[in-house]
């Protein structure tokens, strides 16, 4: 588990080393053993985290009472609470936290939720809620690379008709490989967060075998990072 603290917000990133936190596939007791489990997590003593059941879409769940577990159906959790973690799992997709001193969001950005823009959508969750795009600070978390992140003709087509500009991230190989990490960079950027705002995990879940779940690598559900932030 990567920590990282700055003033009042911690983030954390799982690896492959802290095994499968699917949470979302957990009954309730077995999410307390887990999460406590975490040495990091116990060190900190970090409430039980909110999630929710991803779909690749954009919707963006805005979690206003405390409490875990998981709270319905959305790919990115907002909060104003504090003390209380929300968090994303990955497996290849992109997790991307976005934090204010006021409010604080864990996304989910696959190559789906990446084409509707679900960056952009949640800085603007927090603009209308009082956070300027400018006072915002933006973390994306190892997901697969363009190295290794492969896509048909027909992905390709339905960026370009989508937004023109998504071309400039995808590079012609024997197939087309999307440049997932820089897209989100884009979009933030689009949406007012400025560039040295913004930090990125380079690592690439699908090269890095012994560090990261890769849902493509692995070709199945093997098991799930989990990303989150908290307030405190
Ligand atoms: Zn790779």
């Amino acid at each position: 588990m990567q920590i990282i603290e700055e003033k009042k917000i911690t983030l954390g990133f799982s690896s492959a080393e802290d095994g499968d936190l699917s949470f979302y596939l957990m009954p309730d007791d077995q999410i307390s053993q887990v999460w406590k489990n975490i040495p990091q997590i116990k060190s900190l003593s970090l409430k039980e985290p909110a999630f929710v059941q991803q779909v690749h879409r954009d919707e963006i769940l805005n979690l206003q009472t405390a409490g875990s577990f998981l709270r319905g159906t959305a790919d990115a959790v907002y909060t104003r609470l504090l003390d209380q973690p929300v968090g994303v799992f990955s497996a290849d997709c992109l997790p991307l936290i976005i934090f204010s001193e006021k409010a604080c969001a864990a996304v989910h950005a696959g190559w789906r939720g990446t084409l509707l823009d679900i960056a952009g959508k949640t800085v603007m969750k927090f603009v209308a809620n009082g956070c300027p795009a400018d006072s915002l600070k933006a973390f994306i978390g190892p997901c697969i690379g363009q190295c290794c992140l492969e896509m048909g003709e027909e992905v390709f087509e339905e960026f370009q008709a989508y937004d023109q500009s998504y071309s400039d991230f995808f590079q012609k190989r024997e197939k087309w490989h999307l440049n997932l990490r820089e897209l989100n960079r884009y979009q933030l950027e689009r949406a007012g967060v400025m560039p040295e705002k913004i930090l990125v995990d380079s690592a690439c879940t699908f090269c890095l075998e012994k560090e990261f779940f890769s849902f493509r690598r692995q070709k199945r559900r093997n098991g799930s990072m989990f990303s989150f932030v908290v307030r405190r």
